[in-house]
């Protein structure tokens, strides 16, 4: 029984890949079309999906700001292709979103006018319906694709928590039909989010090693040297600072609506400050070099950002192996606030019953320091130490250090500390056996909220 539908010189298409019920021999991830070019890698949403299940998750969620309904299903559903993990979970994905560990990282770029042609990278709804077939993606002669979810006999659900009785997962399809948009035909292998005929549609929201290993094929594995995001502030006077590696001597940065070029990073590409000169849309940004190799590893993760919002505390720099062969972790629980609210930042993985204490700045640096990194740049600031605890001995890594630095702020004792300011934080801790003397966490950067 054929499993895929090739459709050639039908109004320019050239593959069509669907979602279809059929049954599968078994073989594994299959590279049917060529690689998205460089300048294809965006995603776009015509939401005319009409089905009430669709639309009706509007609650905002601030890790995938900006949309709600069915373009963030859709937006959630091709972001699993990442290279790395995105700071917004998933509920029904433990290990996160953006599993494919390629040079290939889709920009959810917003709302489409319409549906467009078929090289317009446009997800939407097709009326009308064919025969166990839920959604396809159109595949042109030339770069690019679309994907069509359609209307009949389906209900399509945006819930984050997996769809209702009777309803189909649109972040999975969607998810599965990217796949196809990347140059992937189906799989074999039971459980693939590009398998054609799945027992279990919401499964499929989730890449298994098969549908990795087939989007390492077409785009490469994500090298150590490939720009890369791990946290991001934004100021009160409008300074955004994005905090990573191999940021290089001139990047594009691409907001949701913008893209301002030309930018210089310092401390040796893990920091990237800009003042865009109006404020972008919210969603996620993402960075490319001006120059340099194609092909997707001078590109970026993406990012959220919300211009209105308070950015999530998040973690960067490196931290430093101690004596024991650890290296020490940063960590918070709540959200720093200029009134009320809790913020606790910890370590874990520090020796016992060794004093350390928490150390913070408001710039940000890439300093070698102590045999490690310091992340903190200009005046710094102490606070108390106390000792790590854990086991009573001999030499390990059980302690742990805390700080409640939203007793700090509330404290009065640092004026600076008020809303919009941008705070960056790093503990330090005594390692007699180490050649220094000294063991470091890596950073926590966050900005006050109101
Ligand atoms: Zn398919």
């Amino acid at each position: 029984m054929s499993r895929i539908a090739r459709l050639v010189g039908v109004g320019a298409v050239l593959g069509v890949a669907a979602l279809i019920l059929h049954p599968l021999a078994a073989e594994a991830y299959v590279t049917a079309w060529p690689a998205l070019g460089d300048n294809v890698r965006f995603v776009r949403v015509f939401n005319n999906f009409a089905d009430a299940q669709a639309n009706d998750e509007v609650q905002a969620d601030s890790h995938w700001p900006g949309f709600v309904g069915a373009p963030r299903a859709l937006w959630k559903g091709a972001q699993e292709w990442s290279s790395r993990v995105h700071p917004g979970p998933d509920p029904l994905q433990t290990d996160g979103i953006g599993s494919g560990g390629a040079n290939l990282d889709p920009h959810f770029t917003g709302l489409a006018a319409n549906t467009g042609f078929p090289n317009d990278n446009v997800a939407s709804e097709l009326n009308g319906s064919n025969a166990g077939v839920i959604a396809f993606t159109e595949l042109p002669p030339n770069d690019g694709w679309r994907i069509r979810f359609y209307a009949n006999p389906w209900i399509f659900d945006d819930d984050p928590t997996g769809p209702a009785p009777g309803c189909i997962d649109l972040q999975a399809v969607m998810t599965h039909e990217y796949g196809h948009a990347l140059g992937l035909d189906h799989s074999g292998v039971p459980g693939a989010t590009m398998e054609a005929a799945p027992l279990d549609v919401t499964a499929l929201r989730s890449l298994e090693g098969d549908d990795v290993a087939g989007v390492q094929a077409l785009y490469g594995a994500a090298g150590s040297g490939k720009p890369r995001i791990d946290a991001l502030t934004f100021d009160s006077s409008g300074v955004l600072t994005l905090l990573g590696a191999n940021f290089a001597a001139g990047n594009e940065l691409a907001l949701q609506g913008m893209t301002i070029g030309n930018l210089s990073s310092t401390a040796g590409g893990a920091v990237l400050s800009v003042t865009p000169s109006s404020l972008p849309a919210a969603g996620d940004l993402q960075l490319s070099w001006s120059s340099g190799p194609a092909s997707g590893s001078a590109v970026s993760n993406t990012f959220p950002f919300d211009p209105a919002g308070c950015a999530q505390p998040g973690r960067w720099c490196v931290g430093k192996p101690n004596s024991q062969g650890c290296i020490a972790a940063i960590s918070h629980s709540g959200n720093p606030r200029a009134s009320g609210g809790s913020f606790l930042i910890t370590a874990s993985q520090v020796l016992n019953n060794k004093s350390g204490l928490l150390l913070y700045s408001y710039v940000p640096a890439f300093t070698p320091f102590q045999g490690g990194t310091l992340c903190l740049g200009g005046g710094l600031k102490r606070t108390p130490a106390s000792s790590s605890g854990g086991n009573p001995g001999p030499t390990d890594c059980s302690g742990g250090l805390s700080f409640d630095f939203q007793a700090r702020i509330l404290s009065g004792v640092d004026p600076q500390l008020v809303a919009g300011r941008v705070v960056f934080a790093q503990y330090i801790y005594r390692d007699p056996a180490d050649a220094s003397g000294w063991g470091l966490s890596d950073a926590l950067a966050f900005a006050i909220c109101p």
